[in-house]
């Protein structure tokens, strides 16, 4: 477990991203679930500037947890290149084009944070693939949920632009292919990077099949998710903005789990969650003023596992019941917060009119 805790102080930007399908029945109910995890050497392929924080040095470390780490009921799974029909869910064909024409070129910089360089464009593409081959795993039942660690990045590329470290957004792609594929009606999608995703909120900024949510430092790059942005037309109220100011920790990250994400998230009633876990509000990460740590990551992944696993019927409610009987802590518990309560009452003022809150 303390390697966990390592790798998380090294992670700077979003490489994360983390899934969880409600449960249907099926999967271990009394055991640990089956977690799929995409870790890849071929990510270090994309290269990037010297001293630019999202460096290819963080998969190497990311493969040597996994050397190390093992839990019950962990798959490793192979990732795929996604195919160009599949990035186009989310991106204009001219965008793509651009991308595609970095490879095998020695460097194109699209913005001055956003560098490719010649196999930049094939590593996208495993990363969106990489995503994708694990919500297949999910979805045929082979495991309960997932992990992709992957890069580069996706949350802040829109669908005409790549910017800040992202070329193709992960999550967006993928919540589009479990629209698509799988005729999912309801995909919450739960952004805790330091960062806002300004590129995913566009995505589904009208649309009511996504739940977009995000908390994030505030004013901090990219500038976007102000409380006020809440969607429009269909889309009115199914973007929810957790503008932090910097200096926030367990406690506020906590309390707004408890005030706004557990709620809204219950009654949307997804049907799939995916997280774009980037781990760079944790308190040792300089691109931040954030104090998260490893407890505060966990409350929030047992939250949603939580929220996820939820509404499934009463085996698991009996399930839950002899796991608390027999001494087994999962509970949700979450402790109270902190400064942060001003901002929260805002969010909460602001999406009262469209949730029970
Ligand atoms: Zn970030």
């Amino acid at each position: 477990m303390s390697e966990k805790g390592a790798i998380r102080h090294k992670l700077t930007e979003t490489i994360a991203e983390y899934m969880l399908k409600v449960k249907e029945g099926g999967g271990s109910i009394n055991g640990m679930l089956r977690t799929g995890y995409v870790c890849d050497p071929r990510y270090r392929n994309h290269e990037v500037p010297p001293g630019h924080p999202e460096r290819p040095e963080r998969i190497g470390a990311l493969l040597a947890l996994m050397e190390r780490y093992s839990r019950d009921e962990l798959v490793k799974i192979e990732p795929r290149a996604a195919a160009i029909e599949e990035i186009s869910a989310n991106h204009d064909r001219r965008y793509i084009d651009q991308v595609r024409a970095t490879a095998d070129k020695p460097h194109i910089a699209f913005d001055p944070d956003t560098h490719a360089y010649s196999e930049s464009y094939e590593t996208a593409l495993l990363s969106a693939g990489g995503f994708l081959s694990l919500i297949e795993h999910i979805m045929a039942g082979k495991v309960d949920n997932g992990f992709a660690m992957v890069r580069p990045p996706g949350h802040h590329a829109e669908a005409d632009r790549a910017m800040g470290f992202c070329f193709f957004n992960n999550v967006a792609i993928g919540a589009r292919y479990l629209r698509s594929r799988y005729e999912l009606d309801r995909i919450l999608i739960v952004d805790w990077d330091v960062h806002h995703g300004n590129g995913t909120q566009r995505s589904f900024y009208a649309d009511k099949s996504v739940l977009y949510v995000s908390l994030h430092q505030y004013p901090h790059y990219p500038g976007t998710g102000d409380v006020g942005d809440v969607g429009v037309a269909d889309g009115m109220g199914f973007t929810v903005n957790i503008p932090f100011p910097g200096g926030c920790g367990d406690d506020e990250y906590a309390a707004a789990f408890r005030r706004i994400v557990e709620p809204i998230s219950r009654r949307f009633v997804p049907q799939f969650v995916l997280v774009s876990a980037g781990f760079d509000a944790h308190r040792r990460d300089p691109l931040s003023q954030m104090r998260l740590t490893r407890e505060g990551f966990e409350a929030m992944t047992r939250s949603l596992v939580a929220v996820a696993r939820d509404h499934y019927a009463l085996e698991e409610s009996v399930a839950g019941v002899l796991d608390e009987l027999g001494g087994n802590d999962l509970g949700v518990e979450l402790p109270h917060g902190g400064g942060a309560e001003t901002v929260l009452d805002a969010v909460a003022r602001v999406h009262k009119r469209f949730w029970k809150l």
